[in-house]
């Protein structure tokens, strides 16, 4: 079981900003920027990589609540990045996919 997975079930604490039957998306314990939200599904999916197609509605269903979350935290106006890591290379340390939101200062391109 993922750290994650504890988050959703409520075993370990978490400071979540938005929750619905679908997802949860909470701050991250590292900030990497002044607003880095992580945004995740409830189902149980490693990454990208092990999506299914009848994923898609929660995919968008994902993106609608970036989009919200960042409305609601007063960072949309300056503008965010979303990120998602897969796999050893792409640098997910942790395997339950997650969108991480990033904002509140100018973030620079190309990532590290
Ligand atoms: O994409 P990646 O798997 O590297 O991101 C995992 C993220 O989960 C990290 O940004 C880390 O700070 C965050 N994290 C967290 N709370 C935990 C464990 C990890 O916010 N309890």
């Amino acid at each position: 079981m993922t750290i994650f997975k504890k988050i959703i079930d409520g075993e370990i604490p978490a400071d979540i900003v938005y929750e619905d039957e679908q997802c949860l998306a909470f701050r991250d314990v590292s900030p990497q920027a002044p607003t880095h939200v992580l945004v995740i599904p409830k189902k149980e999916i490693v990454s990208i990589e092990q999506l299914a197609e009848e994923d898609a509605p929660l995919l968008g269903h994902l993106w609608l609540v970036i989009r919200n979350v960042a409305r609601e935290l007063g960072v949309a106006e300056d503008g965010y990045r979303v990120v998602v890591n897969c796999g050893r290379d792409g640098g997910q340390e942790v395997g339950h996919l997650h969108f991480h939101l990033l904002a509140g200062r100018k973030l620079e391109w190309p990532p590290g």
